[in-house]
């Protein structure tokens, strides 16, 4: 992106840029840019989509008639992930996701609905299957033998707990919604099962699921429409449908998930309910029938959702949107908040619609998420999460801050209990989902690169050869990325590496040497070549500071650099605020001003900052304040009257250009992944006649 591109426009031409894509991608790619071919044999071009074909046999395709797919995902455990994300995982084990069992009373296996072999029991509802759902990834991503086997005692007896009629799991569900069944927490149940499939091969879960979509089968057409998280939700199960279809060939499949289609939530004219949970996950779903359905229309919806959302909700950096618990017209203030399990939610369907698709904006779409907004929701430990992260957040207590937020009650400090109890079982796929789409393989017998992290994946590629890819790279915080290739024999394949849409500048290095290539933004740079064992590849994807404004919030202004959004370091205070020694809850305050306005360059707005890179190796934790590999020096201005309300909210942005008549500040910025507290969309401050006063106000009385 460049300096102070106006969103409004930045979204028009990302629509009009997804339409083409889609109809490439439907054509061919006759529109790639000429390939090169080098003196050593290397094939190089820039592509807008990998073909969607069926001609790899390695791995899982869609089986006709669903469109194949330009990308695959690769069976879990191809891909070890290594550097920070890897120790995210390892805190993520060692955190409440990790001990839920000893925490949480959903995760009480004795009893257990989810377990008893007759259904009966306690906690028969998404609570279990959220949090097995990646704590069971967890442990394969991870290989933790102590993870897989905890998962697989769970796993095993909600195995066994299947009846004659195909039901499983809680025999309350059946019948809970006036008589009608709850297909919901099973939606969730199906991911557990699925991932443990795809790691084990286990010879149960095929039937298992075959005999439980026929029980779904017997069901009326309405009841797919009844209550309201299933009816919303129901796309979740499309997707299990499908995978399912694809290792069956029980082509009866394909006709249940034309009819939960027809008679669930339509996602497909626009978006007609404002959960933000439901929205990120129901956003997609038309994105996903587009298998079945293969007409354009259906992938172009998806895409036109989240616009309809983002475009309303999201003028924000981070990624997310204002939805606190609800989307509401009159609070898409940066100060609103997005749930954690809106922010997982999201980054799944995001996964997904880049397989589907193969455009890879959807990739970008899921780091931004997950580089900001994500770690921004957990403590540095992952020992405690929050409910909602705003982009201006200036103190987590855990006070009441309704109205101002929709949700009453505790939603801001962190703690690692029933308080949060949705999001405090759902966070757990959050990263291991995201280590298994770091790789994909391509229709045309390839890998791409899709999300960017120091990681070695296992493959097969080309004519049947087994390679191993080792990528090094403290991405996103750095702007390199280099790949080496361990191959038994020479094998020939495509290799794919995304080119995000924030990097007008991007180049590669083959062994070396310069490979010619006409990079551009959303797009995939494809090395075909006959890889040797020891070829390296080195991606240089050049960031930059930038600058973007939001004229639907005041014209404030946020700070890009790369793929990573900028917030201002605040002190924190931390407060133990409840809990116990070993799980303690706590609430921060900040012990610096925060109220700063930006002085920007009119001219160049990105001039006004100075980057500064830590020395020394990357931090293991590096989303944590004193650990920020990277941080931004700024000039700033108080802006005195900007105060917090009476619930303890940040004041409501105000229109900039603003006043301010206090001295230059040298101000720290740091990224807004590592800021528990923060300034993410900041007034501009100015001088000229259009400049305003901030007018002091308590915001509870302002709508
Ligand atoms: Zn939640």
């Amino acid at each position: 992106m460049t300096a102070s591109l106006n969103p409004t426009f930045q979204r028009r031409s990302l629509d009009h840029l997804v339409t083409v894509l889609a109809l490439l991608t439907a054509v061919c790619l006759a529109s790639a840019s000429r390939s090169h071919a080098a003196a050593d044999g290397t094939e190089a071009k820039v592509v807008e989509a990998p073909p969607t074909s069926s001609a790899n046999p390695f791995y899982i395709t869609n089986r006709a008639p669903l469109l194949p797919g330009p990308l695959l995902k690769l069976p879990i455990g191809s891909i070890v992930p290594k550097g920070w994300l890897r120790h995210q995982l390892e805190l993520e084990a060692q955190g409440f996701t990790g001990h839920l069992e000893e925490i949480s009373k959903w995760c009480r296996f004795e009893t257990n609905a989810w377990t008893d072999p007759q259904g009966q029991g306690h906690s028969g509802w998404e609570e279990l299957p959220y949090w097995l759902k990646g704590y069971g990834d967890l442990g394969y991503v991870l290989k933790d033998e102590t993870i897989i086997a905890h998962a697989r005692k769970w796993i095993d007896a909600v195995l066994a707990s299947q009846g004659p009629d195909g039901w499983f799991g809680p025999r309350s569900l059946q019948t809970s919604l006036e008589g009608k069944p709850d297909l919901w927490p099973h939606m969730v149940m199906c991911n557990v099962l699925q991932s443990f499939y795809e790691f084990t091969g286990d010879q149960r879960v095929l039937p298992l699921l075959t005999k439980y979509f026929r029980w779904v089968n017997m069901q009326q057409s309405k009841n797919f429409g009844a209550g309201y998280w299933p009816k919303v939700r129901a796309g979740d199960s499309l997707e299990t449908i499908y995978w399912l279809y694809n290792r069956t060939g029980d082509t009866w499949l394909l006709d249940l998930a034309k009819r939960i289609h027809e008679h669930m939530q339509d996602w497909t004219s626009g978006v007609h309910d404002w959960h933000n949970v439901n929205i990120s996950q129901g956003f997609r779903e038309p994105g996903v029938y587009y298998l079945q359905a293969r007409e354009d229309q259906f992938l172009r919806a998806a895409e036109h959702n989240y616009q309809t959302v983002m475009g309303r909700y999201g003028q924000f950096p981070g990624g997310g949107f204002a939805g606190d618990e609800n989307c509401r017209p009159g609070f898409g203030d940066p100060r609103q908040g997005f749930e954690t399990c809106g922010i997982v939610e999201f980054m799944h369907s995001f996964e997904m619609l880049t397989k589907i698709s193969g455009n890879p904006l959807w990739a970008d779409r899921c780091e931004e998420i997950a580089f900001n907004s994500l770690p921004a929701s957990l403590t540095a430990d992952l020992k405690a999460l929050h409910y909602l992260t705003c982009p201006n957040q200036v103190q987590d207590d855990k006070n009441n801050k309704s109205p101002g937020i929709q949700n009453r009650g505790t939603m801001f400090s962190y703690s690692p209990f029933e308080v949060y109890r949705c999001c405090q079982h759902n966070v757990s796929h959050g990263w291991p989902y995201y280590a298994e789409e770091l790789w994909l393989a391509t229709g045309d017998r390839g890998l791409c690169a899709s999300l960017y992290a120091a990681s070695e994946v296992t493959a097969k590629v080309g004519e049947g050869a087994k390679v191993t890819v080792s990528e090094e790279t403290d991405y996103p915080f750095s702007d390199r990325v280099t790949f080496r290739i361990s191959a038994a024999q020479p094998a020939r394949f495509p290799l794919y590496l995304r080119l995000p849409r924030w990097c007008l500048e991007a180049s590669v290095k083959i062994n070396g040497k310069a490979v010619p290539l006409k990079a551009k933004p959303i797009a995939y740079a494809v090395l075909d070549r006959t890889w040797r064992d020891g070829d390296s590849i080195t991606l240089q994807l050049l960031m930059r500071v930038s600058v973007r404004r939001w004229e639907k919030n005041n014209y404030s202004a946020s700070v890009d650099y790369g793929p990573l959004s900028f917030s201002l370091k605040i002190g924190e205070r931390w407060s133990r605020c409840g809990g116990t020694d070993a799980w303690p809850e706590f609430e921060v305050f900040p012990t610096t001003p925060w109220n700063y306005g930006l002085v920007l360059d009119q001219k160049n707005p990105a001039k006004a900052f100075k980057l500064v890179r830590n020395p020394g190796p990357l931090a293991a934790q590096p989303f944590a304040p004193d650990a920020a590999p990277l941080e931004l020096r700024a000039r700033a201005k108080k802006i005195p009257a900007w105060k917090q309300d009476s619930l303890g909210l940040v004041g409501k942005l105000q229109p900039s250009p603003v006043k301010s008549t206090t001295p230059n500040d040298t101000i720290t910025l740091i990224p807004m992944g590592a800021a528990r507290l923060r300034v993410t969309a900041f007034p501009v401050i100015g001088t000229g006649k259009d400049a305003r006063e901030w007018k002091a106000t308590d915001q509870l009385t302002e709508k």
